[in-house]
């Protein structure tokens, strides 16, 4: 090219790279122009997120990072076509973790410290990691409503706010009221570590060895000895029956005598059961109260009275006689002992057990009687699995994890804890006559602390009335966050026109408490579903797919490690192509995170030579290769909607880094640019407008299709080289009619003809720049892209359609020949 020929055209886009050092300031552009609020007075339809408020006493983790990009790229793209966007961001406060928590920090007990003081403690850690996770999430770009803790829609929020706090417990006085609560002193899940009762669904398995013990049991009626295998043989003392299963021919005999336990000398009955395996142990098993699910079931069936030998601590009670005191663990291992030099131990073999234990300690739980109270749920199975039904699952296989759960619900729900730090069970009872008293719904009530509303008993008058000290299980707080976003405390008009929620985003671990007591609840209170959709997402892993987890370092993946290093977009574009979490785990390490950031820097450079241009709005024709082009943009467009509805920024994602990148970057703008720079002036004026045109088309659309995923870059490009209102109030592509025709088929053939022509060059030692001296024989269906073609690969003779015979060619693809020179 001679120098007279260089283009005037020089870039309008002054960075030459993309620097991640610029999305603070737009982080804080944002926020000052309030672009994300939520405008109540909008006449534009809501889409209302469920924004899963993460609970904030552990630094953020990279799959949170993850699934939260996600929702905001649903709420991001719902904004671009022309939603109302209730975003809110809240978060968990409530609970056990913190006052875990608090208790290690300041070594306290805390059934041993002043309520009030312990409750301040606790405050003061929330405070602070609080603010350390919404930095993070801020810094990630999420497009939520509002930072600040406001009680309005669209306000963020915190699960122990006296507001939020108010909504549950009148939930909780709107099911007393109705006879749906009741106590009862029953078998209950307990974690002696986190010192509470918990549900089945906060009951988590570990597989882990242990030691399968024989043992010698003595028949009473024949004296013969009979082996029976145990993993806790600390529970001896509370061994209430023998069960052989009804098949198995070793023990027929056995049938209505008693075994004689060892070291307790108490007779216990054998009888046969189904519940017994031949093949496991020796096929007769020990039934106590209670070392698992299997014994609480037998003995509720068989009607047999237990005998708890385990406290609340954790530790054997007078029923274990000489263990009284000793831990669970402790007892086994001295009773072990006992029975081995007693000779009563036969053999000792490793197996691997599932055991259940707490969700939050990771501690084996133990089954204890408490009074408690419970939401009935039970009766209620076969209603919220029709409710279950009104609801868009995504994926839809997801929606199985819930049907699943739900039928295996087999006890009520368990809502009172022995904890602190939680929103209080609002009740008052009287000392008298145990008259239970519920107050009005209205406000807060911490009947710990405060005098009852009523100066007396309704039931017998008098004074003496004490208030509840339990709180709820943190569930009984979480199970309302749609009402609670969707202004049911403020807003009845409100909440009437936009409930359910548009979408409750989730993970897969979480189905069987978060979503199906929103929906239990919701049945409850509104007799219908809460959700419209429901997303459910599976995890991010590492490399070796192993889950990601602080306490195991080589696994560790700090997301603020990846923004400081790479900056928040390239994680956020990581986020949208590595893969559809909504189908499997995904795999996650830094290197993968800088790989995929290289289409940050692919995007800058299209992007900057397109800059070069003036924007075409009239007088301009465009060319075949044009009109491919755009056609192509039109099925992108397509394919990007289509993935952002299904909920899946993976199919948008990589739809867009194929076209940009592989397509019109690598074949169209190659091949157009000769005519945008109209070098030579070889072309038509109008043509050269329409190279513009076409060039300035693709990237403000791909910036448009892009911006949910990579708000800043795309941010930055568009305020740059367009216009001056944020893209992300812009409205998604649509696709023009005009567009649609057969061009687009063109594109597969052209990146065909281009990759031939270069590989050729290539194996003929020739640079791309060279001219191709044989004639070229191209497909028919290219002869309108003729000229661009003889341009770019500077072919001399280009003819269309197969050469006729005899002469001397070679076919380097299909429908494509080179003449062959002597
Ligand atoms: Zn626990
Ligand atoms: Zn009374």
């Amino acid at each position: 090219m001679k120098p007279k020929d260089r283009p005037t055209f020089k870039p309008s886009l002054r960075a030459k790279t993309w620097n991640p050092e610029i999305e603070t300031a737009f982080l804080r552009k944002w926020q000052e122009e309030g672009i994300f609020k939520f405008d109540e007075k909008s006449e534009k339809p809501t889409f209302s997120i469920d924004t899963p408020p993460p609970y904030v006493n552990t630094p953020i983790h990279i799959g949170q990072a993850y699934t939260y990009v996600w929702m905001d790229i649903f709420a991001r793209y719902k904004r671009m076509t022309g939603h109302n966007v209730l975003f809110p961001m809240g978060l968990d406060k409530n609970g056990l973790p913190v006052e875990v928590q608090t208790e290690r920090i300041y070594n306290i007990s805390m059934h041993e410290t002043p309520r009030e003081e312990f409750i301040e403690k606790c405050r003061v850690i929330l405070k602070e990691s609080g603010d350390r996770s919404l930095d993070a999430f801020k810094r990630l770009g999420l497009s939520c409503n509002s930072w600040s803790l406001e009680h309005r829609v669209g306000g963020r929020y915190e699960t122990d706010d006296p507001e939020y706090r108010r909504l549950t417990q009148e939930t909780f006085i709107r099911f007393w009221n109705k006879g749906l609560i009741y106590e009862d002193e029953k078998t209950t899940n307990y974690c002696p570590v986190c010192g509470t009762t918990i549900s089945d669904a906060e009951v988590e398995y570990k597989e882990e060895e242990t030691v399968l013990n024989y043992m010698r049991f003595r028949v009473q009626e024949t004296g013969e000895t009979v082996i029976i295998a145990t993993t806790r043989p600390e529970l001896l003392c509370s061994c209430r029956t023998v069960i052989f299963n009804p098949d198995d021919e070793r023990y027929q005999h056995l049938g209505g005598k008693n075994a004689v336990v060892p070291i307790f000398e108490h007779a216990v009955k054998i009888q046969p059961h189904a519940y017994a395996k031949p093949d496991f142990g020796s096929g007769l098993v020990m039934m106590c109260s209670f070392g698992d699910y299997g014994d609480v079931w037998i003995l509720r069936e068989l009607n047999l009275d237990p005998i708890y030998a385990i406290d609340e601590k954790g530790r054997m009670n007078e029923n274990a006689g000489q263990y009284k005191g000793l831990t669970v663990e402790e007892a086994r291992k001295k009773i072990t002992e006992d029975l081995k030099s007693q000779g009563l131990i036969v053999k000792a073999e490793k197996i691997r057990q599932r055991r259940p234990i707490c969700w939050r300690s990771k501690n084996p739980i133990e089954f204890v009687p408490m009074k408690e109270l419970y939401l009935k749920q039970v009766e209620f199975k076969d209603e919220i699995l029709r409710i279950a039904d009104q609801m868009e699952f995504f994926a839809p296989e997801s929606k199985q994890i819930l049907v699943d759960w739900i039928n295996s619900v087999g006890i009520d729900w368990v809502i009172s804890r022995r904890r602190y730090y939680g929103t209080e069970v609002p009740l008052w009872y009287c000392k008298e006559c145990g008259y239970i008293y519920a107050p009005e719904p209205g406000r807060y009530y911490q009947p710990w602390r405060e005098d009852p509303p009523i100066d007396k008993c309704p039931g017998c008058g008098s004074t003496e009335l004490s208030g509840e000290e339990r709180t709820f299980d943190t569930w009984f707080d979480s199970a309302t966050s749609e009402a609670y976003i969707l202004a049911y405390l403020w807003d009845k008009d409100f909440f009437g026109k936009n409930f359910p929620c548009s979408l409750r985003p989730q993970g897969k671990e979480i189905v069987r408490n978060w979503l199906y007591f929103t929906l239990l609840k919701s049945f409850l209170l509104f007799n219908a579903a809460p959700f419209k959709n429901a997303w459910i997402h599976n995890h991010v892993v590492d490399e070796q797919g192993r889950k990601i987890s602080k306490s195991e370092p080589e696994t560790w993946i700090d997301p603020h490690e990846v923004m400081t290093r790479f900056g928040s977009e390239a994680f956020r574009i990581w986020s949208g192509l590595e893969g559809n979490i909504t189908r499997g785990d995904i795999r996650c390490s830094f290197e993968r995170i800088k790989g995929t950031s290289k289409f940050l820097t692919k995007l800058w450079n299209i992007a900057r030579f397109i800059s070069s241009f003036p924007r075409a709005s009239e007088d301009y024709e465009l060319a075949p290769l044009d009109e491919m082009i755009l056609a192509s943009l039109n099925e992108l467009i397509m394919e990007c909607r289509r993935g952002y509805e299904e909920m899946n920024a993976f199919t948008a994602a990589s739809a867009l880094r194929t076209f940009t990148w592989n397509m019109f970057a690598d074949h169209y703008v190659e091949a157009g640019k000769s005519r945008a720079y109209n070098r030579g002036g070889a072309f038509d004026p109008r043509l050269q407008r329409g190279a513009w045109f076409t060039l300035h088309k693709c990237l403000e659309t791909i910036l448009k299709l892009l911006a949910p995923i990579v708000p800043f870059i795309t941010e930055a490009l568009w305020l740059e080289i367009y216009e001056k209102e944020s893209i992300h109030i812009q409205s998604f592509p649509e696709e023009p009619p005009e567009w649609k025709h057969e061009a687009a088929n063109l594109l597969p053939r052209l990146v065909e003809f281009d990759n031939t022509i270069w590989r050729y060059k290539k194996s003929e030692g020739l640079a791309l720049s060279q001219e191709l001296a044989p004639s070229i024989y191209a497909p028919l269906e290219l002869k309108p892209l003729a000229e661009d073609l003889k341009i770019m690969h500077r072919i001399k003779n280009l003819v269309f359609g197969i050469p006729g015979g005899g002469r001397n060619v070679e076919e380097l693809a299909e429908g494509i020949f080179v003449e062959k020179l002597a």
